[in-house]
């Protein structure tokens, strides 16, 4: 019987892509598919082209070489955008509006209907200062009103700049649980942002960008793979009884003792398991094992970072290439 192959087209496609201001290469021959329902976080440093990118897939601006489809269309040519929803960095509202004037403003725009704006206001918390001005608003309120306006019509892919900047550590929670629930209907996601240790775990897969170049994308186990950097154990014992730690570890091994009662030091992934029984060895005295696999921070500092100028080469470190 013959055997038939029928892929599903990804829902962004970036092919080859290239965006220049003047001389400037701000997004350099990049190559990116994202899956309907996937979310993926786009992380590099100032200047990296992520603005520029997530401009590029809403067809704000043009590519000066490449080809981008959402969804099967070219972007700047999608008549229909209600689908289509971004968040910017600074989210900026008539200061004389009330919250529930603007959303209703957006929805009217939108199509959607008056109870969509009331459970959206409740949603991102704002239901009791819906009628006060925006001008009288916090910066994290803004940026609540602003995700209320960017979920109104349930849309099918969702753009984020630094979207949890002006928000508290509990609202960033409810900020990336109410994301969560988009993803499980449906929604692609793409967030851009510099909060790697917030963003590590909340996308499906990462995307590093370097001088508008593709360093890297995968799951964070692909990007760990890739670097194969050590991970790091930390060992508490009883109080002034680190030596016990210490003289298991081979003389090369550098440790950091940050007490007398905590020391930590490197090992690489496949030392861990012997490492780990010379510590089990030990009759008394170990409080706690603490394994801490390298944290995006350190992912991202080992593909972006300056003195890895040769992570530019995708082959090399791109697990899905
Ligand atoms: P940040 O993290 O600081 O927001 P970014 O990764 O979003 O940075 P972009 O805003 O995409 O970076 O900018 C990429 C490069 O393109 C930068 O060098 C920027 O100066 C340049 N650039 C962006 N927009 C323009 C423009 N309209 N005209 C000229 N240069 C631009």
């Amino acid at each position: 019987m013959e055997h038939v192959n029928i892929t599903t087209p990804a829902f962004i496609d970036l092919h080859s892509v290239s965006k220049h201001y003047r001389q400037h290469h701000a997004i350099d021959s990049l190559d990116l598919s994202i899956n309907k329902g996937e979310s993926l976080a786009l992380i590099g440093h100032n200047g990296a082209g992520k603005t520029t990118l997530l401009k590029l897939i809403l067809g704000l601006t043009l590519p000066d070489a490449g080809s981008i489809k959402v969804n099967g269309l070219v972007p700047s040519q999608t008549s229909d955008r209600k689908k289509i929803a971004f968040l910017p960095e600074i989210v900026s509202f008539p200061a004389s509006m009330t919250g529930r004037e603007l959303i209703t403003f957006y929805a009217r725009l939108k199509g959607c209907k008056q109870s969509e704006c009331n459970r959206l206001l409740n949603l991102v918390g704002l239901t009791d200062a819906a009628s006060r001005k925006v001008g009288t608003y916090s910066k994290g309120m803004r940026q609540r009103l602003g995700l209320a306006q960017t979920l109104l019509g349930k849309p099918d892919l969702i753009l984020l700049d630094e979207p949890t900047s002006g928000l508290d550590p509990s609202l960033r929670k409810q900020f990336y649980n109410i994301l969560e629930d988009c993803k499980s209907a449906g929604t692609t996601i793409l967030i851009s942002s510099h909060a790697l240790s917030e963003i590590e775990t909340k996308t499906d897969r990462i995307a590093i960008l370097k001088q508008g170049r593709l360093v890297i994308h995968g799951t964070l186990d692909e990007l760990r793979n890739a670097a194969d950097l050590s991970v790091q154990i930390r060992v508490s014992t009883q109080s002034g009884q680190t030596s016990i730690i210490i003289d298991t570890l081979e003389p090369e091994t550098s440790y950091r003792k940050y007490n007398d009662h905590c020391i930590e030091f490197d090992c690489h992934r496949d030392d861990k398991l012997r490492v780990l029984q010379n510590i089990s060895k030990i009759p008394s005295g170990i409080v706690d094992i603490e394994i801490l696999p390298p944290r995006l921070d350190d992912l991202y500092i080992h593909f972006a970072g300056e003195e890895n100028d040769e992570s530019l080469n995708p082959q090399l470190t791109n697990p899905r290439s």
